[in-house]
């Protein structure tokens, strides 16, 4: 029997673009499958929710190749993405499309579905035009879609502009944005709070948390400039280095010491199910210094009842409303982060309003079930 769809990520660490496919392949169709070019957390946890993950033996040398690489670096690849090619297309056979869930899945998956016959969908999560990616990786990855893929899904529109402004082909976009269960996200409760600030020494003061990966632009440095402002105010940051990217939490850790945080900042490292922590922290804070593709933290804050302050710009403009179901501040500002905070601390009714507010608009539009039924739509375009 030929299944429905093969999603396809290079790596299985959990950043946001894995945990998207997850959840996809969690509630939807049992005959969707994941499809790994190394073993990993991302794959473990397919075993996990009893959906068999398929993990390619060939990839190990790909993982080198970070998505800044040059055109050499990539060339150096040539043979191992030739032999994961193969690979992926034996067990792409069975499948009636391929979703590449990444840069590098896409060159693999792209002569996969030569070699055998199938539609290519390429499953966008980057502003590929921000300076993080080299020249060439843009080009090449524009080029690989623009002949390859039949169509292109792209996690917000403002992903999909920056497609668009890169040479892709627009007509080909789909937007399909990440989706959560409501049910996987506890509200914030002053119970959840007391268990927070007893789980990490805090004091009972207020705490505000920040969560992602550690790396520079997620603006990790920007919190602990807006903290040396507000001495009453404690913070949880979440999340770790990422990637390969491991300077960065040296230094940001080193930041907090000079600015004399460190009675106050606690770094909890990578949190597997960041529900609980988001239900007891009194503001969820989004610090990202680029425009940020889309943004699951910001909808996981809303979900968890909580207010929550973002960077505008990129996917973040397109779920929150200003002043109405979160706030935004400008990108690398510390004062401006520090008044946002303060004023949510100070106006607890409007900080209830609305973190009320937020969690309607994720229950609505960022509804996991919604998800599904978009990429569905998509792939019954392809047949
Ligand atoms: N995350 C997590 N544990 C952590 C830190 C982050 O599971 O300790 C998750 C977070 O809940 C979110 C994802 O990582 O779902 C990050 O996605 P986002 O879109 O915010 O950023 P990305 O990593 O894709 O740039």
């Amino acid at each position: 029997m030929t299944k429905s769809a093969l999603f396809v990520s290079q790596t299985a660490e959990k950043g946001g673009a894995e945990l998207f496919m997850l959840d996809l392949l969690a509630h939807g169709p049992r005959d969707w499958s994941g499809c790994f070019f190394e073993d990993g957390p991302a794959a473990k946890d397919l075993v996990a929710a009893d959906r068999q993950p398929i993990v390619l033996s060939s990839g190990t040398n790909l993982s080198a190749v970070r998505r800044e690489a040059s055109a050499l670096q990539m060339l150096g690849a040539a043979g191992t993405v030739w032999s994961l090619a193969r690979e992926l297309a034996r067990t792409g056979k069975d499948y009636r499309a391929i979703c590449a869930n990444s840069q590098k899945a896409l060159f693999v998956s792209a002569l996969a579905t030569r070699m055998i016959g199938r539609p290519l969908v390429w499953v966008l999560h980057d502003i590929i035009t921000d300076p993080a990616f080299s020249r060439n990786t843009r080009r090449a990855a524009v080029l690989f879609a623009n002949l390859f893929a039949t169509r292109v899904v792209a996690n917000s529109k403002a992903t999909a502009q920056a497609f668009a402004d890169a040479g892709g082909r627009s007509e080909r976009v789909r937007i399909v944005y990440c989706g959560f269960d409501p049910a996987a996200h506890p509200q914030g409760t002053s119970a959840a709070g007391q268990a927070l600030r007893r789980r990490f020494g805090l004091g009972d003061g207020p705490v505000v948390g920040l969560f992602g990966r550690l790396t520079p632009w997620k603006g990790q440095h920007v919190l602990f400039k807006a903290l040396a402002t507000l001495p009453a105010v404690q913070a949880v940051i979440v999340g770790s280095a990422m990637f390969g990217q491991d300077a960065y939490e040296a230094e940001v850790r080193q930041l907090a010491t000079s600015e004399g945080l460190d009675d106050r900042v606690r770094f909890t490292g990578f949190q597997r199910d960041i529900a609980d922590i988001m239900a007891g922290v009194d503001i969820v804070l989004h610090t990202s210094t680029h425009a940020e593709p889309f943004g699951r933290v910001v909808v996981e804050g809303m979900l968890a009842g909580r207010p929550v302050i973002a960077t505008k710009g990129g996917g973040v403009n397109e779920i929150i409303t200003e002043d109405c179901d979160g706030l935004l501040v400008p990108p690398s500002d510390p004062a401006a982060l520090a008044a946002a905070i303060a004023r949510l601390l100070t106006d607890r009714d409007f900080a209830a309003r609305i973190a009320g507010a937020g969690r309607v608009t994720a229950v609505e539009r960022f509804n996991i079930s919604k998800t599904c039924a978009d990429m569905a739509a998509v792939l019954d375009e392809l047949s």
